[in-house]
């Protein structure tokens, strides 16, 4: 029996999801708010880790495109004190390919690939129980039905509230994002400065990074912790204030390293909020959450990693059935609704466990990176990075 699927978003949970799915011979309905892929800026560089979102792309067969794409030597990282001094500088072997860096666009672009996306059709809300399936409303007044709605629609998730009374909160810690075009001929210092890489410093309470993304493009991250209405005297689409009041949050800073904000262009204001370390919820039939929805937590690295590699195994184990049978390319997905629950259930459990173990890590990763104590941070590069 065919299925009737919709996921809501897509991001890298929703594309890769529909993505495997399609490998499997299954066809989703792709519900995405945003009016065109390139409807906003697709945001900075992502490090696909071996064991997450690359494992994810080689379940959608897509990792020779991915090897083409990804840039291995963007694994470079170097950690600078307030004052500039170069504390580390660590660089990748040449055959590193534990981590490699792709633009978001790029990954999109990869996942889109043959999927029929319907752009501009954003959800308001979703009923579980109907009469005949899960019952879905779109913003602009429609409704549908299918049998499986999955909520891959991100931090401010509508489809949640299907399954969780759980709403993300303030961590205490906001990003100001600001970005450099065409680095390498208009900032040759700066690109210096960041290398092939990263390059991030810390200070009391606040940081500064930079990553490099494709394109001589580099994204920069003004990390500090504050009230959530810090800039309630700011007017946030004021890029020459938005720079005055960075500058003077970051004073006394080494110069080439502040030269990063001063030579930045439009900022963009991103408070971190989060949902409860180990967020679950009793299964409710017909309906299940992915990546941001289902586990907002602190931007360190896993969350994009995490959401592709549910993707792929929620729709594996759609397409293979219940039993959890390994999954050959084109099987039949001849699963009834009793299995089809069966199989997100044991999903679910499974999503939670390694969700839960990597909001520890990154919660406990954002109170030593933006910290009082600045050798906190650097400590725990230590600790993570190869000898
Ligand atoms: C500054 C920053 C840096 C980060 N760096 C990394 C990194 O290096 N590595 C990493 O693994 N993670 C990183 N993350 C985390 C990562 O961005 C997220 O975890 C990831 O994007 C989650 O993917 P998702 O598909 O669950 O949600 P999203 O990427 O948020 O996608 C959700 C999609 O749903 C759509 N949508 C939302 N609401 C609706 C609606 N009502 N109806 C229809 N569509 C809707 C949205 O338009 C969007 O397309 C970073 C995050 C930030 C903020």
């Amino acid at each position: 029996m065919r299925h009737r699927i919709a996921v809501v978003g897509s991001g890298p949970a929703g594309l890769t999801f529909a993505r495997v799915l399609h490998r499997h011979g299954h066809t989703v309905a792709v519900l995405e708010r945003d009016p065109a892929p390139d409807a906003r800026p697709p945001g900075g560089t992502l490090d696909l880790h071996e064991e997450l979102g690359q494992l994810a792309l080689d379940k959608a067969g897509l990792s020779a495109e991915f090897l083409a794409l990804s840039r291995p030597e963007g694994q470079a990282m170097r950690i600078l004190d307030a004052d500039g001094t170069v504390l580390r500088d660590w660089r990748p072997r040449p055959d590193d390919r534990a981590n490699p860096e792709i633009d978001r666009g790029q990954l999109r672009d990869l996942l889109l690939g043959p999927l029929d996306v319907q752009w501009g059709r954003g959800v308001t809300q979703v009923v579980p129980g109907a009469r005949d399936g899960v019952l879905v409303h779109f913003a602009d007044g429609r409704q549908e039905t299918f049998d499986l709605v999955v909520g891959a629609d991100g931090a401010w998730s509508r489809v949640r509230s299907a399954v969780s009374s759980a709403a993300p909160h303030y961590t205490g810690v906001t990003y100001v994002e600001t970005s450099l075009d065409d680095v390498d001929a208009r900032h040759p210092d700066l690109a210096r400065l960041v290398g092939d890489g990263s390059v991030a410093a810390y200070g009391v309470n606040r940081a500064l990074v930079a990553q490099r993304n494709s394109g001589g493009h580099v994204k920069v991250y003004a990390q500090f912790r504050a009230p959530v209405d810090w800039h309630a005297n700011l007017d946030l689409a004021d890029v020459e204030a938005v720079r005055s009041s960075l500058l003077a949050l970051f004073d006394g800073w080494a110069a080439p390293v502040l030269d990063l904000l001063r030579h930045g262009n439009a900022f963009v204001h991103r408070p971190l909020y989060v949902l409860p370390v180990s967020h679950t919820w009793t299964h409710v039939p017909g309906v299940t959450l992915l990546g941001d929805a289902a586990h907002l937590m602190p931007p360190l690295g896993a969350g994009a990693n995490l959401a592709m590699l549910e993707g792929a195994e929620l729709a594996e184990s759609i397409a293979t059935g219940a039993t959890g049978a390994t999954g050959a390319t084109g099987a039949t997905g001849a699963t009834g609704p009793v299995e089809l629950d069966e199989a997100i259930r044991a999903f679910e459990e499974q999503m939670w466990a390694r969700a839960g173990r990597w909001a520890q890590i990154t919660t406990a990763g954002l109170e030593r990176l933006v910290s009082p104590d600045p050798a906190e941070a650097l400590a725990l590069f230590d600790q993570v990075q190869p000898s």
